[in-house]
C-alpha cells in the first residue's frame, strides 16, 4: 500500500512567521527552524501512514522556496521515500499513479483570499487574486486532489491552518483534517501546542488512511475549465496573448484543460492550453 504525501510550509505546526518559510537567506536560523518544522511534522505523519499498514511512502516537499530541499536529511525519517517532479513542463509527480493507495497533504495553506488563513495564497502570494475550476473557488488543496484523481486515488488528509480545514470540510467533506494553528491575519496566528498537533496528525492519517475509499477520487468530465483573477491587468496582458486563452475581464483570463493533470499549468511561452478553448 503506497501512499503519496505533499508537504507545503505555511501551515505547519510551530510556524508562525513568513521569515520561517519565505527568509531569502538559506542559513538563516528562523529558516532553519522552520525546515525543522517541516521535517518533524512530515515524520509524524509518515510514522501514522505505516501505523496504518502503508508498505511505501513517498513525500515531496511542495514549498517552492525549498527548491526541494526543505527535509533536514538527518532527521527525516529514513523510512520515508524522497521524490520529485518527473517533469515540469508539464508538471508531472514521480510516483504518482494509479497504483497508489491515497495522498495527503502536510502544512498545507487556504486558498488566496481566504479570510485569517495564514499566509493563504494560491501558487503566487499576492499575484493571483482568485483561482477558478469550473467557475468555483478552489485552491492548492483543489489542484492536488484534481490531479490525483485522474488516477483514481483520493484525497484523504490534509493538516494545516483553521481556514485550511474549514475549506477541506466545505469543499471534501471526506477529507479529514488536523488543525494546526488559527490564522488571525495575513501572516500571523495563534499556534496549537506543536508537540500535541503532531501526535494528532499521527494518529488522523492514519485513521484518514484506514478509511480510505477511491469513490472519492476527484474526477470532473474535460474540459475543464480554469480562470484566474490576477492582482492588476498587466499579469492578465502576460498570459492573454497565448492562443486558447480567454480574456473574461481587465483582470482575468480563462482556458481550458482536456488533461487534469495540467491543473498545475499556467499558459506561457512553454505551455499552451491550444484552440480547445475556442472549440468548446
Ligand atoms: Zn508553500
Amino acid at each position: 500500500m503506497i501512499i503519496w504525501i505533499c508537504t507545503d510550509m505555511e501551515g505547519l505546526a510551530g510556524i508562525d512567521r513568513w521569515e520561517q518559510c519565505y527568509h531569502p537567506d538559506d542559513n538563516a536560523p528562523e529558516y532553519l527552524y522552520g525546515r525543522e518544522q517541516l521535517t518533524e511534522e512530515v515524520n509524524a505523519a509518515v510514522a501514522g501512514c505505516f501505523d496504518a499498514g502503508a508498505t511505501e511512502v513517498r513525500i515531496i516537499d511542495g514549498h517552492g522556496r525549498n527548491r526541494n530541499r526543505g527535509f533536514l536529511q538527518e532527521k527525516l525519517d529514513p523510512r520515508a521515500k524522497q521524490v520529485w517532479f518527473s517533469s515540469f513542463n508539464p508538471l508531472r509527480m514521480e510516483g504518482l499513479d494509479e497504483t497508489v493507495h491515497a495522498v495527503a497533504m502536510i502544512g498545507q495553506h487556504a486558498m488566496a483570499g481566504t479570510l485569517n488563513g495564514f499566509i493563504d495564497h494560491t501558487q503566487v502570494p499576492k499575484e493571483i487574486c482568485r483561482f477558478l475550476i469550473n467557475g468555483e473557488e478552489h485552491g492548492e488543496m483543489s489542484q492536488f486532489a484534481l490531479y490525483a484523481g485522474a488516477y483514481g486515488v483520493p484525497l484523504v488528509y490534509v493538516s494545516g491552518d483553521e481556514a485550511l480545514c474549514e475549506e477541506a470540510r466545505r469543499l471534501f467533506p471526506h477529507v479529514r483534517c488536523t488543525p494546526t494553528k488559527r490564522g488571525t491575519g495575513w501572516a500571523t496566528c495563534e499556534l496549537y501546542p506543536p508537540d500535541e498537533v503532531r501526535a494528532r496528525i499521527r494518529r488522523d492519517i492514519a485513521e484518514a488512511i484506514r478509511n480510505a475509499n477511491r469513490a472519492d477520487a476527484w474526477r470532473l468530465p474535460t474540459p475543464i475549465e480554469v480562470s484566474v483573477e490576477w492582482a492588476y491587468s498587466g499579469l492578465a496582458d502576460e498570459r492573454a496573448r497565448f492562443a486558447g486563452v480567454q480574456r473574461v475581464d481587465a483582470r482575468t483570463v480563462a482556458w481550458k484543460i482536456h488533461d487534469p493533470r495540467d491543473i498545475y499549468m499556467f499558459p506561457s511561452e512553454a505551455w499552451q492550453p491550444g484552440t480547445a478553448y475556442r472549440e468548446g
